[in-house]
Parts: structure tokens; sequence; C-alpha cells
């Protein structure tokens, strides 16, 4: 924080700060659903101007406990990247399992110009990004969704299905049925139908999309193949970690299979279960139309969500088109800015003299 009798910081040097508070407030002000309908055009846009940007796998730091990531991009223009981790023990200390900030910054300068919390805004992304990918693979007149796993994506994900896909029943199942309670009370003034359900099976029963989006550090089988009937979408959150999956292996060996980016998701997703030469289709070309979508009613379509950079640096890019809008934000002094650029030892030293004064 700047000192009572320092001058003030110039305007180039203020970065304009979203908090957990701002960001819950800017979501109420432009309305929820509304906000997951701009996050997915934002993602939309980004994904069909993919060949700009600049992309590599997330960076990874993994312990026994879980995993904290670095996830970069630019489009050439500006760059962003996202610091977010995965610990699925945390909660039962009473934390997240997911908690996150971002970054955009001048690629003309390198002064960043949006830092912003991420825990909400990856809620909200994933789901968006889900709804999307869903928008383009799900069979035509979906309107039943099974939610496995009833943890803190769950909600976002079932109010993204109803605003972008006009989903408008859900069927809930979590190992801890204290999760779908929580789920049910949020879910019931969505305006959408819920029923909680006691086992996965009778979760799937009639839904033509599955999102599961469980936390387990583990290679999990969330479904099995026998669940997974001709014609539904999967859409599989929650394996997005080496070691971390949800689908039994023949699920995928039945499913068109669709991915954000192969180099991440080949370690990540689900197909690390499978060779590394088996087809998938980037969801890029399909929002360009240069690869189908879903070809045939009876086809399984799954979407292998792990989260990519370019989907925060989306996040991140709508949620700064809306700070004049909202007022939502408050300026950080986050960047020296001395008089003379050179004279950075300078500016500290006449600070100790203004203070003392
Ligand atoms: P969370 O810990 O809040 O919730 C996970 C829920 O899964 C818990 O309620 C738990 O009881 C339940 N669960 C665990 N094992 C289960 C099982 N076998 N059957 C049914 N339910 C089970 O976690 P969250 O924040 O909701 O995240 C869910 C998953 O999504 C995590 O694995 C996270 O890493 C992942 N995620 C992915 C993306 C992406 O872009 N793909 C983004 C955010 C989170």
């Amino acid at each position: 924080m700047s000192t009572a009798k320092a001058p003030p910081p110039s305007k180039l040097a203020m970065v304009p700060f979203v908090s957990v508070d701002h960001m819950m407030k800017l979501v109420h002000a432009i309305g929820l659903e509304q906000v997951l309908i701009g996050l997915a055009e934002y993602i939309e846009q980004d994904f069909r101007r993919w060949e700009m940007f600049d992309k590599t796998p997330r960076v990874a730091s993994h312990s026994s406990e879980g995993v904290i990531e670095l996830m970069p991009t630019s489009d050439g223009e500006v760059y962003g990247f996202k610091y977010v981790n995965g610990h699925p023990k945390n909660t039962k200390e009473g934390l997240q399992t997911v908690t996150a900030f971002g970054l955009l910054a001048n690629v003309g300068n390198g002064y960043p110009v949006l830092l912003s919390e991420m825990t909400l805004l990856t809620a909200l992304r994933t789901a968006a990004m889900s709804a999307l990918a869903a928008r383009y693979l799900a069979p035509e007149g979906a309107r039943v969704m099974a939610v496995i796993g009833n943890g803190a994506q769950c909600e976002f994900q079932v109010a993204a299905f109803k605003a972008i896909c006009g989903i408008d029943r859900v069927r809930l199942f979590d190992v801890d049925p204290r999760a779908t309670s929580k789920a049910l009370v949020n879910i019931e003034n969505m305006g959408i139908d819920v029923v909680p359900c006691t086992s996965v099976e009778d979760a799937v029963s009639g839904a033509s999309i599955i999102t599961t989006c469980t936390a387990d550090k583990q290679y999990a089988t969330i479904l099995t193949d026998n669940l997974v009937g001709s014609g539904v979408h999967i859409n599989a959150i929650g394996g997005d970690c080496p070691g971390k999956t949800e689908l039994h292996h023949d699920i995928l060996l039945r499913a068109n299979i669709f991915v954000e980016y192969p180099p991440q998701t080949r370690v990540e997703g689900e197909i690390q279960q499978l060779s590394a030469d088996h087809p998938v289709t980037e969801l890029w070309r399909v929002f360009l139309g240069e690869a189908p979508g879903r070809s045939d009613r009876a086809e399984i379509t799954l979407f292998d969500s792990v989260g990519f950079a370019i989907e925060d640096f989306s996040a991140l890019r709508f949620v700064r088109d809306q700070l004049q809008k909202t007022g939502q934000y408050m300026n950080l002094d986050l960047l020296a800015d001395p008089d003379d650029p050179r004279d950075l030892f300078g500016m500290l030293s006449r600070a100790k003299l203004e203070n003392s004064g």
C-alpha cells in the first residue's frame, strides 16, 4: 500500500483487482445466467481464433496430496495466466478442493492490466465451457442431465446447462448425501426440476447428458460401461490430472472423444488410459465447422474436459470488459512507478525521507 506522503502512483501503475466479494457482486449485477452465456461466447470467440494463441500444457507441481498448476497463454496482444490448485482432501479440513487467481497483462509493455480471484471464475468458466461443448455434442432435445459428484462445481454446471443447453431436469448423486442435500437446496431456486438419487445407476436413468465432477486422486471408476447407453453425451470434468480419472476404459473405446488441447489432455484427461495415437477431435475445429460434432443420435460423445489456459484467458477478458459497467474492482498499487524509470533506488530513498519527515 502507498504511504500517506508519497506521490500517488500514476494511473498506468494501478492495476484493477477483482476480489471474491467484487466477483460475487459482478455476477449478481449482470445475472448468473447472463454471465455464463457471456463466458461461453468469449470462450467460443477465442477457440475460433485458436491458431493465434501461444499454447502449452499447464506447468504442474504434483505432491502426494494434490497439485499446484500455472496456466499461461497469449494472443500476441494480451498475456494471461492462472494459478490453480487441486487438493481433493481439502474439503475434510474445511478448505476448497480448487482455488485460483489470475492475471492479464499487456504484451506491448508487460504491465499487468487485471488481477482477479478465479476460484468462482473457474467454476463459472468450467461450467460455461462444458455447456458450450454440449451445445455441439449433446443429442438434440436433451433435457435431462445426471450429475455425479455434487461438490463445489455441481450447481455451476447445472446453471450453465440450463442457460445454454435448455436442460430442465437434473438427477444428482454423490457418495456423500450431505453434498447432494446442499446442491438440492441451491438448485431448487434455479427453476429446474431436481431429483436426488441413491446410486450412479439411479442417477443416469433417463439422462441424455451425464456430467461427472467427482474429486479423488486415483484411477476411479465413477461410470462403468454398462451404465452408458447409446446416444448419451458425457461431460467428464473430474479426471484432470495424471493418475486421476473417472470413466471405465471401455466407455472410452465406444465414445467419440472431444478435447481442448491434446498435448495436455493426453497426460491429464480420461484419455491417459488410451494409447497416445487414439483419435480425438479438438473442439476448436468443431466450433469452426472444420470437424463434425455429434454425427448421429446413437453415437456416444465424450467431452474429456481438463480445463485449458485459453478458457481462463477468455474468462479474464470477459471480467475485464465488465469492470467499467459494474464498478466491481479496486485499484491496486502493484507496480513501482518512479518519476525517472531508472531511478528506482531514488524512489525508495525518498520514501524513507518522506516517512521520517
Ligand atoms: P469437491 O471436492 O467440492 O466435490 C467433489 C465431490 O465428489 C464431493 O462431494 C465428493 O463427495 C464427490 N465424490 C467423490 N468420489 C465420488 C464417487 N465415487 N461417486 C460420487 N461422488 C463422489 O470438488 P469440485 O470443486 O466440485 O471439483 C470436482 C472435480 O472437478 C475435481 O476433481 C476438480 O479437480 C475438477 N475440476 C475440473 C475442471 C475442469 O476444467 N475440467 C475445473 C474445476 C474442477
